[in-house]
């Protein structure tokens, strides 16, 4: 039996990785869960699951449930606590944002197996994190669907000359850039073949998602820029793959599903029957398209691009910026065109620092989302 912690458990990856360890109670128990602010759901999950520690984030959600659960060790804002101290042979880390890294640094001090389906942790500090992960001998298991299928695909990393990323090219991959610009936050939202959380989904639709998987991918999977390359594939079955030295390709594919990476990278080496999907029909699906990604219209897959081969405190800045415009999308503040422009222009501000320390990006990240804000304020729409 697996002991699992899960740090996200209220989020779209950590509900899904709950119901993977549902529907295989025999493999997996669940001993620490840590959530944000739906204390509601997480108080459903801690009676379902009955994991030995919690955290939540505000002290007045764990004080709802000490009262309700007084038996239980009760943790305010303490997810790197759980990294730290709580038993467990692997960590889902599926926080949002930059918050995840500390966690995900705490498991691979301890040798711990990291499921990693947060993206700020490889997107900001992918060579300190990298790096302490083979000193401590650490798998890191991604998440991500397109990692996951490198991953799955990659024979340990033995003689893989090219990556070859997928995106479906999001909503508005057959639409102008002048629709682009004029897209209402519903229209964003509505992603053709995945349903995921509002951030990520903005992203998608700028493939600025892409971007930030390409960086990603740069560190698990130690691999040059040059050889990365992203195709755009709107049906979402080929969930990525791998070109080999010679020449030889294979795909990892199947019908659009978190549920199979996420129990994938918990039951890594091995493989276990879990929640099917149904099967991929090739005959079925009759066709699968593939194209060169537009840069211009999609200019944040470019942008992310640059900033992951600047290195240092690029990538940071990029997200740390992204973010900030993404989130002021979604309140109504600024045009979807607008967030590669802001973030664009961070970078343009910022100093880049190389071989950057923990706090260098700390700082970065920091100065990036005070430069992203006022830029907000100056296009205001
Ligand atoms: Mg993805």
């Amino acid at each position: 039996m697996k002991k699992i912690a899960i740090l996200g458990s209220t989020g779209s990856i950590g509900r899904q990785a709950l119901e993977v360890i549902k529907n295989r109670r025999d493999a997996f128990c669940v001993s620490a869960l840590g959530a944000g602010n739906n204390v509601e759901l997480l108080i459903e999950q801690i009676k379902e699951f009955e994991p030995e520690i919690v955290s939540v984030k505000s002290e007045e959600n764990a004080n709802i449930l000490k009262k309700l659960f007084p038996t239980k060790k009760i943790l305010t804002d303490g997810i790197v606590d759980i990294a730290k101290d709580a038993n467990y042979d692997e960590v889902l880390v599926s926080v949002n944002g930059i918050s995840g890294l500390f966690p995900t640094l705490e498991a691979i001090k301890r040798g711990k197996t990291v499921a990693l389906a947060n993206k700020e942790t490889l997107v900001t500090a992918g060579d300190i994190v990298m790096a302490e992960a083979r000193k401590n001998n650490v798998n890191i298991i991604p998440v991500d669907s397109e990692h996951s299928a490198i991953f799955q695909c990659s024979n340990n990393g033995k003689y893989v000359s090219k990556l070859i990323i997928t995106a479906s090219g999001g909503p508005f991959l057959y639409k102008t850039i002048d629709e682009m610009r004029n897209a209402t936050k519903e229209q964003t939202l509505a992603h053709p073949n995945w349903n995921m959380g509002n951030k990520i989904t903005i992203d998608s639709a700028t493939l600025m998602n892409k971007g930030l998987e390409v960086i990603e991918a740069h560190h698990l999977f130690n691999k040059d820029y040059d050889d990365i390359k992203v195709v755009i594939h709107p049906q979402s079955i080929v969930h990525s793959a791998i070109e080999f030295v010679d020449g030889s390709v294979i795909a990892q594919m199947g019908l659009p599903s978190m549920h199979l990476p996420i129990q994938y990278a918990l039951t890594y080496p091995e493989r276990i029957e879990g929640i099917k999907t149904n099967s991929f029909n090739f005959v079925q699906a009759r066709e699968l398209d593939f194209y060169e990604p537009d840069f211009e219209k999609f200019s944040a897959l470019k942008i992310a691009f640059d900033a992951g081969r600047t290195g240092g405190t690029a990538p940071a800045v990029l997200n740390g910026a992204n973010e900030e415009a993404v989130y002021a999308f979604l309140d109504g503040k600024i045009r979807l065109t607008d967030i590669a422009d802001i973030t664009k222009e961070v970078l343009e501000k910022m100093k880049i620092i190389q071989n950057p320390t923990l706090d260098n990006i700390l700082a970065a990240d920091k100065l990036a989302r005070i430069h992203a804000k006022n830029l907000i304020e100056q296009v205001r729409v």
